[in-house]
């Protein structure tokens, strides 16, 4: 019996996740279930799924939290203070599916407490890669990807220094066919309408910008440890080919299956083993081809200053990724438009220095000031977009 500590539960991973645990009861228990403020949804679950521990990360939500589950045996915490403390209580593997820099306090208290991690948020590992893997090096807890393409990776990598190339696969978005004039208006319901994947709304985003592939370059340059030169992006509209490794000989493995979260993650919570799941099968009969092409990086910068950040290091991936999070609940909040997105980037990028990033607290010091410097684009671009309308109209 495995104890799964799910963070981010509310979440789609969380939801696939816990989907796996309900379909296989005799393999995995719950220990713990958090949320950042959807404090219904996980009462609901709590009573489902009976942990240990809940936490709702918004304090705000804790008096109706601890209400809805008076008398159950759980103990009900909030704050990221209290997420912390429960990702070190005892668990055979703590799944991380915060979205963005959030989750690094608690996956990284895991990692020192020596508990496996089954790692969906990517940002944690953009933001503190560094730190991250140093930790589980130091703990040996095991560092297992979720995230598709890198589990993918993860899947087919035999000797890393056999190894010459990985390759990630990008579907393109949903915005893969269309010119920058036309992707200038797009709003953030087409935004979030991925063409093969349903997940949350931030990493829906980053998809439409290619960002999401960015982000990803830099966490298989952790993961995996090989050289930036070393990674590349193949798009491939199909999303049934998740990631590929080419190795010193010519040979090429890759890992194919359907688009659903569920296969990843019931890999990383049953590694070294396999559970079946009851995924759609890959018919590639009936499916008859499988398109790649290039990435445009004209028309999506985003990737293009993710590939920049990947290989300056330093405190270039904690910006790219603050400054992201940034234009990215902007544009959800339709505060900036689409094309915004990444020039709040490019212009936070520029704004802050070099530096390296030694300790956690490095990390959070430069997330802050990424943060507070993109608000200021953000202000600026809604100031000059609603000039620009007023000139115009
Ligand atoms: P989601 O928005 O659906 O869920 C995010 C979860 O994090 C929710 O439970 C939410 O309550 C919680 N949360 C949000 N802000 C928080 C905060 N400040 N503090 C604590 N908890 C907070 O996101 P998702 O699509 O499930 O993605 C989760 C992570 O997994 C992201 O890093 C994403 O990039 C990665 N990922 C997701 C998918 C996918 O298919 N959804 C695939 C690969 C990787
Ligand atoms: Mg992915």
């Amino acid at each position: 019996m495995k104890r799964l500590a799910i963070f981010g539960a509310t979440g789609s991973v969380g939801a696939s996740t816990l989907d796996l645990v309900a379909r296989n009861p005799e393999r995995y228990r719950v220990s713990v279930l958090t949320a950042g403020k959807d404090w219904r949804r996980l009462a609901e679950l709590a009573r489902t799924f009976r942990p240990e521990h809940v936490v709702i990360a918004d304090e705000t939500a804790f008096a109706d939290l601890a209400e809805a589950l008076a008398g159950e045996p759980v103990t009900v915490s909030a704050g990221a203070a209290a997420l912390e403390s429960v990702a070190r209580e005892p668990a055979d593997l703590v799944v991380a599916a915060i979205v963005g820099a959030a989750g690094l306090k608690p996956t990284l208290a895991a990692l020192e407490s020596g508990i496996p991690v089954a790692l969906a948020n990517k940002e944690a590992l953009v933001c503190a890669g560094g730190l991250m893997t140093a930790t589980a090096a130091r703990t040996g807890a095991a560092l297992l990807p979720i995230d598709s393409e890198h589990n993918a990776i993860f899947q087919v990598l035999e000797d890393k220094s056999r190894v010459s190339r990985i390759v990630l696969t990008a579907s393109g978005g949903p915005f893969r066919a269309l010119s920058r004039q036309e992707m200038s208006a797009v709003t953030p319901a087409q935004a979030v309408k991925h063409p093969t994947w349903s997940m949350g709304a931030k990493i829906s985003i980053d998809s439409a910008t290619l960002m999401n592939k960015g982000l990803e370059l830099i966490e298989a340059l952790h993961l995996f440890g090989v050289r930036a030169e070393q990674l590349g992006v193949l798009v491939h509209p199909q999303s049934l080919v998740h990631g590929l490794v080419e190795y010193v000989d010519g040979s090429v493995l890759a890992q194919l299956g359907p688009a659903d979260m569920r296969v990843p993650i019931a890999h990383a919570m049953a590694w070294p083993e396999r559970i079946a799941t009851p995924v759609e099968r890959l018919d590639l009969a009936r499916i008859g081809r499988l398109e790649f092409e290039e990435a445009d990086r004209e028309r999506f910068p985003a990737l293009a200053l993710a590939e920049a950040a990947l290989a300056a290091g330093q405190c270039r991936p904690c910006v790219l990724n603050a400054a992201n999070e940034v234009a990215v609940a902007a544009f959800l909040d339709g505060r900036i438009g689409f094309l915004d997105i990444a020039a709040v980037v490019a212009e936070t990028l520029e704004a802050l220095p070099a530096r390296r990033l030694d300790t956690l607290e490095d990390v959070f010091e430069t997330d802050r000031q990424a943060r507070a410097s993109a608000q200021q684009y953000v202000t600026r671009v809604k100031q000059t977009s609603f000039a620009a309308r007023r000139v115009a109209g």
